[in-house]
């Protein structure tokens, strides 16, 4: 079987944009692979973060993982920062990352913003560590949401240099896996920008665990236009960005709803796709709240997940340090 390495930040709440970019495929596809699942909380220390809340949210990802569908017999779940050779590898690899690629990182430029002399080391290195995430597990696809496409392409262009420079077969070069439909779901309040977990406006995102009535009142105030017409086009961001919502939770095809809201309003819209978007987290959240309330069986999920990866991080890394000369 092939291996498929994927993760998530415990950076905050997990929004519709992580399901639909991310983790529904993963669900999807876990028969066909051997999938390794990861929570990366040294990615979620790039930016500062409340060591209690970093925890939690560790824990909470894990069972939103198993809640949306991930099974511990096809899939290895576990936290970064339990196997120490994702930073170790890191290590090296960044002496093997010329500046100039790290400088043409978009997601760093936004990231940092205005503050680029004050934002701390880590979030430039950031791609790095992520390429090791990948290469560790000599992993061949790698289902994300289209924002990581250019990290992807560096993962590959790090492991290439990298294969050759020393004439070795290091790493196995893996592939992005980008779906064409809910790879890019954007934010409810600037539907120019995507939904991120970081945006310090929760009303721009629709998190799997928001009750009904604040799902209808997010819908309900998401950024539209005054043209009222129930229809996909790009130059309406606002109401393309819902319908991008419902065309990917219903499999649907973009002539099948415009058919559907023909002469119909943005409220009629608005209120199924609210009702659809209730019915797809009902169950999630139902199983969500039966995992957490069993810490143990979770932290025992995470620690069986760790030790059954771990040799295959350590024999890469340490394929590494031979290369390189190092131990
Ligand atoms: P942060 O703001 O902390 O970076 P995030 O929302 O970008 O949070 P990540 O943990 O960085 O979430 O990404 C997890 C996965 O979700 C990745 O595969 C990423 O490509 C995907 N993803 C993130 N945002 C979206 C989105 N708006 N639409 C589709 N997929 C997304
Ligand atoms: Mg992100």
């Amino acid at each position: 079987k092939k291996r498929v390495f994927s993760g998530i930040q415990p950076t905050g709440n997990v929004h519709l944009g992580n399901y639909l970019g991310a983790i529904r495929n993963w669900v999807g596809s876990q028969a066909e692979y051997e999938n390794i699942f990861c929570i990366v909380d040294l990615h979620a220390i790039t930016l500062p973060i409340d060591p209690k809340e970093l925890h939690t949210n560790s824990r909470r990802l894990a069972a939103l993982y198993l809640a949306c569908g991930l099974d511990a017999r096809y899939c290895k779940l576990f936290i970064q920062s339990h196997v120490r050779e994702h930073a170790e590898a890191s290590w090296i690899m960044n002496c093997f990352t010329p500046m100039g690629w790290l400088n043409r990182m978009t997601q760093f430029k936004t990231k940092a913003g205005n503050n680029m002399d004050t934002v701390d080391t880590g979030l430039y290195c950031y791609p790095v560590l992520m390429a090791c995430d990948i290469l560790l597990y000599q992993t061949h696809y790698v289902p994300v949401g289209d924002d990581q496409r250019q990290h992807l392409e560096l993962t590959r262009d790090l492991a290439q240099r990298f294969n050759s420079t020393y004439n070795q077969a290091v790493f196995t070069i893996p592939e992005p896996q980008i779906r064409t439909v809910g790879a890019r779901i954007m934010s409810l309040e600037d539907p120019t920008k995507k939904m991120s977990k970081s945006d310090p406006n929760p009303n721009a995102y629709i998190n799997l665990l928001d009750d009904p009535k604040t799902i209808k009142k997010k819908i309900g105030r998401a950024t539209t236009d005054s043209e009222r017409l129930v229809k996909f086009d790009p130059a309406r961001p606002g109401i393309t960005c819902l319908l991008e919502i419902y065309r990917s939770l219903t499999g649907q095809s973009q002539e099948t709803i415009e058919a559907e809201f023909a002469g119909k309003g943005y409220g009629d819209f608005k209120a199924v796709l609210t009702d659809q978007i209730v019915e797809t987290l009902r169950p999630i959240q139902a199983r969500y709240h039966e995992l957490m309330s069993d810490l143990p069986t979770l932290e025992g999920i995470l620690k069986q997940g760790a030790d059954d990866i771990r040799p295959l991080a350590a024999s890469t890394l340490q394929h590494m340090k031979d290369v390189v000369g190092l131990g």
